[in-house]
């Protein structure tokens, strides 16, 4: 037994990797998608009995280079799926994109208590994960500060009914205080370009255009059992306040911190303890203002977008979060405007065919259609 990490190369799953060396954990297993060089050596370092990569010819040539170590090498999603279905004492999951969902659930069947970075298995999957994880009665911790914010300040509330509302604090991105017209010029090495955290590209534009503050309103509705009228979000720009929780008697708490992901990587895996973290910490002195302002809705559509998709529920939200990757992709690869993404994503999501997110086969279908529909429209643009 041991921890698992989905992803580990990526920016999570290297901070993960680092937290659980100073907590002295076993390494169960590792997976990556196209960085052999990195998960080679992650495989050396610490020792798992498995690791996965995607492809089949990376998975021979890692076999190859792993073949004086004892590591198991599996391929492609099977071989991630059956990671995540290891038995481990936690699976995080930091895989990006819709990608993740299958090792979400692949975790929670196999009775594995989950640590969840990868927020797109609740966007497109919410009502399938979190059905999956009450029936094998599995916990999932959340791995987003917001969300580990939140949790935090929800421990030792009894009752969840003495709950009034969530806020979920934003830095506001790379383009906050823009306006349409200069958003519609947007380059992909501004948004890139994250004032307070150093993350994988897709959450960066993610941010830019605030998908990824919608994408945690329905994250929040999904793990914590709230409807999306209860979750607000403000705008906060220094990132110190990492989310609020107000009590029906007027209370707030708060968890504050450094913009630094191994606290809440940390606070997963060891929960409910708390143990001395390498995460840095703050001097408290030289935080003379710290400022809240609410959003710009009406430049950043994507908050309003998933407040829809979340309130309509169905395939909703499968289908904005499947546009929303692969215009996102896009736009990084210089295919399409800034503006595109949220406008792709939106259209999709009002084409989304009717059905229920109740199974992965319905969830990827929704997803497929969508993406068919950003490269459809993309193509006749
Ligand atoms: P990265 O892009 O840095 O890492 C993604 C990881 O997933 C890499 O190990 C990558 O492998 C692997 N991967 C990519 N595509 C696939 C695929 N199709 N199948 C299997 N594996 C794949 O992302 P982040 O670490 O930034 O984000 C991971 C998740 O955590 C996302 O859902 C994000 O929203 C969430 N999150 C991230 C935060 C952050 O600070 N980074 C904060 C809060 C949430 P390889 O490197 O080999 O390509
Ligand atoms: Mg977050």
């Amino acid at each position: 037994m041991g921890l698992t990490v989905l992803g580990s190369t990526g920016s999570i799953g290297r901070q993960t990797l680092a937290v659980a060396r100073a907590l002295g954990m076993e390494i169960t297993a590792l997976t990556a998608h196209s960085n052999m060089k990195l998960l080679e050596e992650q495989a050396r370092q610490y020792k798992p009995a498995a690791v996965a990569v995607a492809k089949e010819a990376a998975a021979k040539a890692l076999r190859l280079a792993l073949a004086d170590t004892g590591v198991r090498v599996l391929a492609g999603a099977a071989g991630v799926e059956s990671c995540a279905a290891m038995p481990a004492d936690c699976v995080l999951n930091a895989l990006v994109g819709v990608a993740g969902l299958p090792a979400t659930l692949a975790a929670l069947r196999a009775g594995n208590r989950l640590a969840l970075a990868n927020k797109e298995s609740l966007v497109a999957g919410g009502a399938l994960v979190t059905k999956t994880a009450s029936e094998m009665k599995t916990p999932v911790l959340p791995v987003d500060s917001e969300h580990s914010a939140i949790y935090q300040a929800m421990q030792g509330c009894a009752d969840l009914r003495s709950i009034r509302r969530m806020i979920l604090t934003a830095s506001g991105g790379t383009f906050f205080g823009k306006t349409a017209a200069e958003l519609a010029n947007a380059t992909v090495e501004q948004a890139l370009c994250h004032p307070n955290w150093h993350m994988g590209a897709k959450i960066t534009v993610d941010c830019a255009t605030m998908m990824n503050k919608g994408f945690e309103i329905i994250e929040a509705v999904w793990l914590f059992g709230i409807t999306e009228d209860r979750v607000d979000v403000l705008v906060h720009r220094q990132s110190v306040v990492h989310s609020m929780l107000e009590y029906v008697d007027g209370a707030v708490l708060a968890q504050l911190g450094a913009a630094d992901m191994r606290l809440p990587i940390q606070y997963a895996l060891t929960y409910p303890q708390r143990l001395p973290c390498p995460a840095e910490r703050l001097d408290w002195a030289k935080w003379g203002t710290l400022t809240f302002e609410p959003p710009d809705d009406a430049t950043f559509p994507a908050l309003a977008l998933c407040r829809t998709a979340v309130r309509r529920g169905g395939l909703a939200s499968a289908a904005l979060n499947g546009a929303n990757e692969t215009a996102n992709l896009l736009f990084r690869e210089g295919k399409i405007r800034f503006p595109q993404i949220t406008e792709l994503a939106a259209g999709a999501m009002e084409t989304a065919a009717p059905g229920q997110a109740d199974s992965l086969g319905s969830i990827l279908a929704a997803d497929a259609a969508a993406r068919e529909y950003v490269y459809t429209s993309v193509g006749r643009s």
